[in-house]
């Protein structure tokens, strides 16, 4: 294949970061602005002006993020939704997601979305014990967490629920409580994070001056272990490396992302894949909302993809899904012969015991799912 005759993905996913929230959580990174509910309005019409442009495409999966989608008001909430939906037409079977809190859940709040075609809620519980809640400076307590999970169940009836293990000071057996108790809830979808220390958060600070300190690595390892034995003992398949599925709820908005294969996106820091160019927002709210109304581009950074270079994105991405990826068919769509493009990281991993390789595919073996990004770093830079 010739790069001429290449064509780069259509998208036919967008993703809307919201980012408001009640407080910032010491361990956020995220691009979120706390106590500024005043700038929702302006907020509505620069993510309806950002996406007015493109001219209604047909999409199958949209994702609202934040952030937290659910910090609006239910009448922001609403006109969002609205607005939404003039700019994308949903195709039939589409995919509707939106992150919740759990202290956001109501049943005004639940109802509004279920109106407007929200169809999967991506619930951040991160934990049901009161104590690891407060660590984590999170705005609920265990049973407000339970409760949301059972409300969100009824009225949108897909729901994933995200978990964070590995905080200071927690016990191997408090993260199988945690895990117990979710899975003794009516839920299709869990995503599992060990905390991490970013650079620049006060958690980060924190353990920097020795006030707080991470597990060690062999707890965490043990933690990911048991969680993957204890959700498969539950039919809850492990399909990518942080993320579990019942039968036929695996997230297709994420599996696009790790298929490359495009999206649209708006928003403070939200990051788009369209036309082969990786475009990512101004994270600032307040200088992202600036750009938009002075008709100027919200975008900080964009990065122009070669065709080796999204080839090697493709089996990098890929690589996270338990399944693998086929290379073999990724090379052909491409026109890049992953095989020889990568060829040293997939002998250096097969050769560690990190990657299993057959005919068309490769995937992480058991040993190498702990490393998976490490071998996927090897697989994106030769
Ligand atoms: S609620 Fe979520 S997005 Fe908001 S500050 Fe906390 S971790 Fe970040």
């Amino acid at each position: 294949m010739s790069s001429e005759d290449f064509i780069w993905p259509i998208p036919r996913s967008a993703y809307i970061h919201v980012p408001f929230c009640r407080h910032r959580c010491g361990y956020c990174n995220f691009s979120v602005i706390a106590d500024r509910d005043d700038l929702v309005e302006r907020f509505l019409k620069a993510i309806d002006r950002e996406l007015a442009p493109l001219g209604r495409p047909s999409i199958d999966t949209l994702f609202i993020g934040g952030g937290t989608p659910t910090h609006l008001s239910v009448d922001a909430l609403s006109r969002l939704l609205t607005m939404l939906a003039e700019r994308f037409e949903l195709c039939d079977d589409f995919e509707f997601s939106v992150e919740a809190n759990p202290e956001d859940i109501q049943a005004d709040k639940l109802s509004v979305l279920a109106d407007h075609g929200v169809n999967r809620i991506s619930l951040g519980v991160q934990s049901f014990q009161t104590d690891k809640l407060e660590l984590l400076q999170r705005g609920h307590n265990g049973d407000r967490a339970r409760e949301a999970i059972e409300a969100s169940a009824k009225r949108i009836g897909n729901v994933s629920v995200d978990l964070i293990f590995a905080a200071p000071g927690e016990a191997v057996s408090d993260w199988e409580t945690d895990l117990r108790t979710a899975l003794d809830l009516p839920l299709q979808h869990l995503s599992t994070y060990a905390l991490t220390f970013e650079k620049g958060t006060p958690f980060w600070n924190a353990r920097l001056h020795g006030r707080m300190k991470g597990l060690d690595e062999a707890t965490e390892v043990k933690m990911y272990q048991i969680t993957r034995q204890m959700l498969a003992e539950r039919g809850m398949k492990h399909y990518e490396v942080s993320n579990f599925a019942l039968d036929g709820f695996r997230s297709r908005h994420n599996i696009a992302y790790w298929e490359g294969r495009g999206w649209y996106a708006a928003g403070p820091g939200a990051a788009r894949f369209v036309d082969g160019s990786r475009d990512l927002n101004h994270r600032s709210t307040t200088t992202y909302l600036h750009r938009i109304e002075q008709g100027e581009s919200a975008v900080a950074e964009s990065d122009r993809l070669t065709r080796i270079g999204y080839a090697r994105e493709r089996a990098a991405f890929g690589i996270r899904m338990i399944d693998g990826i086929d290379l073999t068919r990724v090379s052909q769509e491409t026109g890049v012969d992953l095989w020889t493009e990568c060829e040293k990281a997939i002998l250096d991993a097969v050769d560690r015991g990190l990657m299993i390789r057959t005919d068309t595919r490769i995937r992480l073996s058991k040993k190498g799912i702990l490393f998976a990004d490490m071998v996927a770093a090897d697989l994106l830079f030769p």
